[in-house]
């Protein structure tokens, strides 16, 4: 294997590595480890360029440097991604290798499951390097995190419906949920046992029925979800919902949901706010998957208990933000790069490090590689 180390100013570390013999192209990205070791996902992804592989670990591990913040993980920011098609070249030849990559790294980033990777190739990698998270629960890992996050959007929904209606309970609120996959089916249920009415809409229409069946959901469409009258509208579906088309349709007073990357653009952030419409950042109400996942890193390893307790705290984590959002009077979604921010800036110092040089979101292209993201 090949490895060669990248100068990316901002980033603690960058490699590419390459293995003719497995085929392998991959990049690891560590962003920022102030807070701990980086953690992220491990992406495969079939990138026609170079170039957007990199941007996209590059972009994905700042991410996760500020997801990891503000939710007090204890750990850094990083990702990785493996060039090729997930459907198609997949082997344990090139996931022994990518471990074996990881290795090298030397715990600086742990891996997890991410876009076009899974369950059995964490497995193979673990067998080259202990630096993998998140693996089942019979293999000595924290299992499925999509019940941890549905918790944190819960709460994070309750959070918000504080600020918007006064109070916590929600009780004859009407939510619409877009998207009733592992998140979003578990989030509804929560909701329909705080009293919630639920608009339920999917692609999946067996999922509707399930829903309008098991949860008494109406069930709306893909197309007039955006529409529907409601007090809190939920992502859980896509990225880049919340965009020039869909913000005019919003007939709700909140958007709070578990999708990744909700705003399509920054400016975004601003146009709800412009309207009234409270956000809950994505990458702060749907943390408790990672949450769960920093859980394996604390003395004693995994606590179903403990990560319950620490996925209740996003309530606490929107609270601030919108606190932040009030005082400076900037959307929430810029709230949360503020805080987090200040947190990595609060642990330098007391560390004694330098800050590194910024970069601003405005100079990132747009995603390259599309999906979930965890
Ligand atoms: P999932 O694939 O299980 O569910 C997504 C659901 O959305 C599916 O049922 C799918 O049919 C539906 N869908 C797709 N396109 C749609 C459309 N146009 N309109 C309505 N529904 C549509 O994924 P998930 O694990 O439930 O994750 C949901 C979202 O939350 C994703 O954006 C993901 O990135 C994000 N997220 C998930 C986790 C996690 O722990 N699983 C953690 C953080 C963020």
């Amino acid at each position: 294997m090949e490895i060669q180390q990248l100068k990316v100013p901002g980033y603690e570390e960058v490699y590419r590595a390459t293995d003719r013999r497995s085929g392998l192209l991959a990049f690891i990205a560590v962003h920022d480890t102030t807070l701990g070791p980086a953690l992220g996902g491990c992406r495969m992804w079939h990138f026609s360029r170079e170039d957007d592989a990199i941007t996209d670990v590059l972009r994905l591990a700042r991410g996760m440097t500020f997801k990891s913040a503000v939710a007090k993980t204890g750990l850094g920011g990083g990702k990785a991604v493996i060039v090729g098609d997930p459907k198609t070249q997949k082997s344990t030849e090139l996931f022994r290798s990518m471990g074996r990559f990881i290795h090298t790294v030397g715990g600086r980033y742990i891996t997890a499951e991410d876009v076009g990777t899974g369950t059995g190739d964490m497995i193979t990698m673990r067998g080259e390097t202990p630096y993998v998270s998140g693996l089942p629960r019979d293999k000595g890992g924290s299992g499925d995190p999509s019940p941890f996050t549905a918790l944190g959007t819960f709460q994070g929904i309750v959070a918000c419906a504080e600020e918007a209606f006064g109070k916590k309970d929600l009780n004859g609120l009407t939510v619409a949920v877009q998207g009733l996959g592992n998140v979003g089916y578990d989030l509804a249920r929560r909701l329909k046992e705080a009293g919630a009415k639920l608009i339920v809409t999917d692609v999946n229409e067996s999922r509707v029925q399930q829903a309008v069946k098991e949860l008494g959901a109406r069930a709306s469409t893909p197309q007039s979800i955006y529409g529907e009258t409601c007090d809190i509208l939920s992502p859980c579906a896509l990225g880049a919902v919340i965009n020039d088309r869909t913000i005019p349709m919003l007939k709700c007073r909140i958007v709070a949901g578990a999708a990744n990357n909700q705003l399509a653009e920054d400016r975004h952030g601003e146009a709800l706010l412009e309207r009234g419409i409270l956000y809950a950042p994505d990458f702060v109400i749907n943390a408790g998957g990672i949450i769960n996942v920093s859980v394996e890193f604390q003395p004693g390893g995994y606590d179903e208990a403990a990560s319950t307790k620490r996925v209740n705290r996003i309530y606490e984590a929107i609270r601030d933000i919108i606190a932040t959002s009030k005082a400076q009077q900037i959307p929430t979604s810029q709230a949360a790069v503020v805080l987090a921010e200040k947190i990595l800036s609060d642990a330098r110092k007391a560390k004694g490090l330098p800050e590194p040089k910024r970069f601003e979101p405005a100079a990132w292209p747009a995603a390259v590689s599309h999906g979930t993201e965890r």
